[in-house]
């Protein structure tokens, strides 16, 4: 059985809350994290989530990581096209970062600067790689992980869902244990808070979510924040 828990909000500075997220299905959960002007980014964001709604029958269980990569390339198209159709949506773009559960089996599909995490026997480790400016400084070495953190260019994607034809998505699986929690969250969650302050609530907590928003807050909630957190509990 999964515990799910799940908790958004605007955070302290933001007039408006792009994130969106969704349990689509038993076992299938998404984050997105939008961008654009006005409530553009707000509008990719749900559009992911309806095409993810539209495409993922709930009669065809598993979703490979290939479902999961291809529900992410319909919303591109769909996305795209909608920025096109409309001049006030233009430059619209989201996030995606989608796990599914299925017998003792997590297949995920991803891009952007989301995240999922595992916590896995008393340890916190990273599923997924930022698709970001940063990130690619971190790979090559030239500031660390915590420099990323706060560095002024972390906002820079280098990939993202609605802004072009020609993307990449990551996706994989891996098996799951007793005992798992899985977190996902948008960068409103990791730009605030370290992966020691992510891991002591997940260890400990009786309201996971609530407690990662709160820490977010705490940290000066200067974005949208948005997390799920699912604990393999049986
Ligand atoms: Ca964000």
């Amino acid at each position: 059985m999964v515990k799910i828990y799940h908790a958004t909000n605007v955070g302290k500075v933001r007039p408006n809350n792009e994130d969106a997220y969704a349990e689509i299905n038993p076992d299938t959960f998404i984050v997105a994290d939008g961008m654009g002007g006005r409530a553009a980014g707000e509008v990719a964001s749900n559009m992911l989530i309806e095409v993810a709604a539209e495409n993922l029958n709930p009669d065809s269980v598993p979703y490979d990581e290939k479902i999961l990569s291809a529900v992410i390339s319909d919303a591109n198209k769909k996305i795209l096209a909608a920025a096109n159709q409309n001049e006030n949506l233009r430059g619209m773009g989201t996030t995606a970062t989608i796990l599914h559960l299925y017998d003792d089996i997590a297949y995920y599909a991803h891009v952007g600067d989301s995240r999922i995490y595992i916590y896995r026997g008393g340890k916190l480790y990273r599923v997924t790689e930022d698709h970001s400016y940063v990130e690619e400084l971190v790979k090559k070495g030239e500031i660390t992980p915590e420099e990323a953190r706060v560095h002024p260019m972390k906002n820079v994607l280098t990939q993202a869902v609605g802004v072009t034809e020609d993307f990449e998505i990551d996706s994989g699986k891996f098996p799951t244990m007793f005992g798992d929690v899985f977190l996902l969250c948008t960068d409103g969650l990791t730009n605030m808070v370290t992966d020691s302050q992510i891991s002591e609530i997940l260890s400990h907590s009786l309201n996971p979510a609530e407690d990662l928003i709160q820490a977010a807050l705490d940290g000066g909630g200067r974005d949208n924040v948005t997390v799920i957190v699912l604990g393999i509990d049986c």
